[in-house]
């Protein structure tokens, strides 16, 4: 091999060195240059992504607050324009100047401490206009690679619709409490199980208790000892199942009296369906038990009075008709007699249904109970009625044989107000089922069944209260004083059954009772 070739390998050798040399570089090279493009990709995901973010973003350098960095959001909100980067922030948003943000700005420049607010309102000027605005923020202080401060990096969240709408909802509040306040009603407010949370200053004028005092005050022990019971239901039944109710309570006042109320009690419910609290309202009404207590007192004389002679005149009368009938003598007074006997008759049963109310509220109506076939005692009292009602058609179902042991003449009063109310409420049919039934071989079902005038769903709820009568113009045309099915109710209720009634305006109603066969 000449020198020559020599040269010639040895340059090949180099060329293919250098070759592979710059193979390798330029695979450098596009490592690099997509190393560049991944990294220019990331930065510019991540600018857009503070840019298109709806957090208020913005870095602030030096003691002088240098803006190095606003995104869209806040440049917005300053209402400034596009040019404010690398302008000191008090520059660009001059009505800041001295208020209590530059303050914040300059505690976590010079502490280091983060800074932390909730709808902190802010002015800032737009066009020449103050615009008020909340904001919920954090000024975080920013530190370079040695660790020195260097800024502020502010992010915050513009809250101004629910500042507002939180502003409203406090005002109403403090609207809501005032006139609570002003109401002589007493007004509380208690959690799902019953603790109080809230009372109102009616019930702190009453009770002479301090507001602290009272929320942790047990309102249980602020009723008479004798309306134990009533709190036990309360507790027990009441507050479980989560409907209106209404009750009468003694409460005690700073006096140390205990005074008559009604209570009327409220559950709120949430989506679940879960009660949260409980809301009464307590009205005082000791006077007009006092007037009450008076009037039943009086009535009860009265009735006492009364039943007396009255129950002597129904005797002469009916022995003045015995002899005119007697003597044949069925003379022009005999039509009269007969109207004097019916007035009677009415007021005989108005004095019985008085001295039941007073045995009623003095707890002293006992039943005396007895076996007797309950169908027999229907059929009896239907002979009864349909005598002295002619127009009435009553028609009686019944199975074979239902003994019942219960107060007869308090159940014959029952089955007799029902049928009476039957005849005279349906003045233009008087087609009327009775039918006693057994239920599960535990209870006795009686149901009295009319076409006659009905009773609205309003009127309904409060039939069974004391001298309740239906207001109307037809009402005032059917005798009455709004107390039979109050005493059914009693009499029904302390045989441990149950009255029932459904009606319709017009089309009729039917009034059912139940009777515990085991009446142990
Ligand atoms: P009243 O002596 O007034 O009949 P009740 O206590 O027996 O007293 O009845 C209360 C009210 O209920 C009555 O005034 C009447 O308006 C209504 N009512 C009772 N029974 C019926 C019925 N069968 N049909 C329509 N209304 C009735």
């Amino acid at each position: 091999m000449t020198s020559k070739d020599l040269q010639i390998s040895e340059l090949e050798k180099e060329l293919a060195e250098a070759r592979l040399k710059i193979e390798h570089l330029e695979k450098k090279c596009d490592k690099a240059e997509t190393a560049e493009k991944k990294l220019f990709h990331e930065i510019y995901q991540y600018k857009e992504l503070i840019h298109s973010s709806t957090a208020l973003i913005t870095l602030l350098l030096g003691p002088d607050f240098i803006i190095d960095f606003a995104n869209d959001s806040i440049k917005k909100v300053w209402g400034k324009g596009d040019q404010v980067t690398g302008r000191p922030l008090l520059e660009v948003l001059p009505e800041l100047k001295g208020a209590e943000i530059e303050q914040y700005l300059n505690f976590v420049y010079n502490t280091g401490e983060i800074y932390e607010a909730f709808e902190e309102p802010v002015e800032h000027v737009i066009e020449g206009k103050k615009v008020l605005y909340y904001f919920d923020f954090v000024y975080q202080p920013q530190y370079d690679l040695n660790g020195e401060l260097i800024g502020i990096g502010v992010f915050a969240q513009d809250v101004t619709e629910r500042a507002k709408m939180n502003k409203t909802i406090k005002k109403n509040e403090k609207e809501f409490r005032e006139l609570i306040d002003l109401v002589p009603q007493k007004i509380g407010v208690a959690e799902g199980k019953g603790r109080t949370v809230f009372f109102n200053k009616a019930w702190m004028d009453y009770t002479g208790q301090e507001k602290l005092n009272l929320s942790k005050f047990d309102w249980v022990e602020l009723i008479h000892p004798d309306q134990k019971e009533k709190v036990d239901d309360i507790i027990h039944n009441k507050l479980n199942d989560a409907k209106y109710f209404e009750t009468e309570l003694r409460f005690q006042n700073k006096k140390g009296d205990y005074n008559w109320h009604l209570c009327q009690v409220v559950p709120v419910i949430d989506d679940k369906g879960s009660v949260t609290s409980w809301i009464s309202s307590s009205t005082e009404i000791q006077k007009m038990k006092e007037e009450e207590e008076k009037n039943e007192a009086f009535l009860r004389l009265v009735s006492h009075e009364l039943k007396t002679p009255v129950t002597s005149i129904k005797g002469y009368i009916q022995l003045i008709q015995g002899i005119l009938k007697r003597e044949n003598e069925e003379s022009s007074i005999s039509p009269f007699l007969k109207r004097v006997e019916d007035q009677v008759e009415r007021l005989i049963l108005l004095i019985s249904e008085m001295l039941d109310l007073a045995r009623i509220e003095q707890n002293e109506m006992e039943l005396s109970k007895t076996e007797f076939d309950l169908n027999k005692l229907v059929e009896e009292v239907v002979e009864d009625i349909c005598y002295t009602n002619q127009e009435a058609m009553i028609q009686i179902s019944h199975i074979d044989d239902l003994k019942v042991c219960a107060d007869r003449q308090r159940i014959e009063q029952v089955i007799v107000n029902f049928l009476t109310n039957a005849i005279k409420y349906s003045p233009d049919d008087k087609h009327i089922g009775i039918s006693i039934e057994k239920m599960d071989d535990n209870f006795a079902v009686v149901n009295v069944k009319d076409l006659g005038l009905g009773i609205s769903k309003k009127d309904l709820q409060n039939i069974f209260r004391r001298f309740y009568r239906v207001e109307g113009k037809n009402q005032d045309t059917y005798s009455g004083f709004g107390i039979g099915l109050y005493l059914s109710n009693e009499i029904i209720e302390r045989h441990r059954g149950k009255i029932f009634v459904k009606s319709k305006i017009g089309k009729g109603s039917e009034f059912t009772f139940t009777l515990p066969l085991n009446q142990q």
